[in-house]
């Protein structure tokens, strides 16, 4: 594997240490405190009022939870090679050591290590940027002292992040943000090397909290970061254990979930520690939103319903990031597309790419599948689903489950047939089919994988969130939600480009000085996009 020519670490390198000398984050150009909230909506009602009963060092906190929600807002590969042969006994009664004889975790069944091991290490293959990440900065250790608590899904890409960490020099401790999504195998690979893992695929409501509760509630060790995927873990920490805040330099979060609650804490001026967003990073909203769904549109809709894509008429709903990315992979495939849009800069970009902006309901009768990609609820409606043709495909790609109403359909003259996994037919009483995919939840989440370089892109970032907000000299960053350093996110980049073999042009000293330019960075303003 070649080493990448990349730019020094921030953070660990040269840049950090000019960064250290500035004490005050106003001075440091790179940070952008971003105080206004996200512009997706998300309700969360539940527990917020239990959740306010809990103290910490700033008063009381009001912040809420949704496992379902923290579950369908970030991505994991979902496939998982677990011998569903596995006995039934719960984990938790289990008595496992691992070959060095530690039992401190709680994974399936520790056997299948070896197999897990060779997940990962497919899994390295495809993330050459944080094995560059863990030799560049492996002699200068980073996170030695650092005490991770993390949440997130347990996949083979995660366990490349985790290892990383470690060889950074942090002590790990680690649970699933999703009950379904944990590769068995995997965690068991984890344990094996000595991670501190608590999570199993299937797990129960109550598991999933008595795993959390496993890697926060530990005598003789106390956590100083939070990783978090969904806000649980962070949830929990503020529930029951609020003190534990007292240590904590920093929350790394990577949900659109998790981050609206740190918002909605940093608003009500009731968040105790610095947060790192890196759900809005730029290389991580490219990659999750553009680049992950033209590759993974069409495999989700391939495995599901085996559709030939040449000539078929497609309606795209919504022309941001993730529906540009939906329209070039079918193009590239010879589909009709159409695009609806409420808003004339993506319409017209629609038509500078060539396709026809429309109303739905101008080809609604005519299209055979639609795609829906807004972030918005009720785009596709009843009275678009009774008029469309026979055999239409309908799915989302967009928002979780709000884009297409599928409770519409769930009426008495209509039959429900399950013809394959996350595949159901509508069939109205003249015998029309609709053909629903994953019952409108994302379809690539459910019936796709998602590519181990996306997951690179990603993991890298919230390593050096990490490392960034665990060496910032204090008083950088207060008690505030911020965007990763510009400087950082170019650094996730070109960190990734040796595996393209991409050579990067180095400004002059003189073309700095006529762009106003530092010639190692930040090479664009905080706001672009
Ligand atoms: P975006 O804001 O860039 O694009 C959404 C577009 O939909 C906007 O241009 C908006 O004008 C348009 N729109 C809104 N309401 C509409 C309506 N009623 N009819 C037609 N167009 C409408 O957002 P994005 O980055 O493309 O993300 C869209 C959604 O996809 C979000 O909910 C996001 O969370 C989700 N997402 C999914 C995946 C995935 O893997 N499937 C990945 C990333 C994001």
């Amino acid at each position: 594997m070649s080493m990448p020519d990349a730019m020094p670490l921030p953070g660990v390198g040269e840049e950090l240490k000019q960064a250290k000398e500035i004490e005050d984050a106003e001075k440091y150009s790179f940070m952008a405190t971003v105080t206004k909230a996200p512009k997706k909506q998300i309700q969360f009602a539940d527990d917020m009022q239990e959740f306010s009963k809990f103290p910490t060092k700033t008063g009381r906190r009001s912040l809420s939870r949704s496992i379902s929600q923290s579950s369908t807002d970030s991505y994991s590969s979902a496939a998982s090679y677990t011998d569903s042969s596995d006995d039934e006994v719960s984990p938790r009664e289990k008595q496992q050591t691992n070959s060095k004889g530690s039992s401190n975790f709680c994974v399936k069944n520790i056997k299948q290590a070896e197999f897990g091991r060779r997940e990962i290490e497919i899994a390295e293959q495809d993330m050459s940027a944080l094995i560059s990440l863990r030799k560049r900065a492996q002699g200068e250790k980073p996170l030695a002292g650092a005490k991770i608590v993390g949440c997130t899904h347990i996949t083979a890409q995660t366990a490349v992040l985790i290892e990383t960490l470690c060889a950074l020099g942090a002590q790990c401790r680690w649970s699933a943000c999703n009950i379904y999504s944990t590769q068995n195998e995997v965690a068991a690979a984890l344990a094996e090397a000595g991670v501190a893992v608590f999570a199993w695929k299937g797990e129960s409501e109550d598991d999933f909290w008595w795993c959390i509760d496993r890697c926060v509630n530990m005598d003789g060790w106390q956590a100083n970061m939070i990783l978090d995927d969904g806000g649980d873990l962070t949830h929990w920490v503020y529930k029951k254990y609020p003190n534990v805040f007292k240590k904590i330099r920093g929350i790394v979060e990577e949900s659109v979930t998790g981050v609206h609650r740190l918002y909605q804490l940093s608003k009500a001026g009731k968040l105790c520690v610095p947060a790192m967003n890196v759900n809005d990073s730029v290389t991580k909203q490219k990659f999750d939103n553009l680049y992950c769904c033209r590759e993974s549109i069409l495999d989700g809709l391939k495995r599901t319903t085996d559709v030939m894509f040449g000539g078929k008429q497609v309606v795209v709903c919504g022309y941001g990031e993730v529906g540009k990315g939906c329209c070039a992979a079918l193009k590239a495939l010879g589909a009709i597309v159409y695009i609806t849009e409420i808003d004339p800069i993506c319409a017209l970009q629609a038509c500078m790419d060539g396709f026809r902006v429309v109303k739905l309901n101008e080809v609604i009768r005519q299209v055979d599948v639609v795609i829906t990609c807004t972030g918005n609820k009720n785009v596709v409606t009843r009275e678009h689903l009774d008029r469309m043709k026979n055999s239409c495909i309908v799915c989302n790609m967009g928002h979780s489950n709000t884009e297409i109403d599928v409770t519409s359909l769930r009426t008495p003259e209509l039959t429900w047939e399950r013809v394959r996994s996350q595949v159901d037919h509508v069939i109205w009483p003249d015998g029309k089919r609709v053909v629903l995919l994953a019952e409108g939840r994302l379809l690539n989440l459910s019936c796709s994988t998602v590519p181990t370089f996306v997951l690179s892109i990603t993991a890298t970032t919230q390593a050096l969130a990490l490392i960034e907000l665990y060496n910032a000299p204090e008083g950088r960053y207060k008690q505030d939600v911020y965007l990763l350093p510009k400087k950082m996110d170019e650094y996730v980049a070109s960190l990734h480009l040796p595996s393209f073999d991409a050579h990067l042009t180095e400004l002059t000293d003189d073309q700095a000085k006529y762009l106003g330019l530092n010639k190692n960075g930040p090479f664009k303003p905080n706001y672009y996009r």
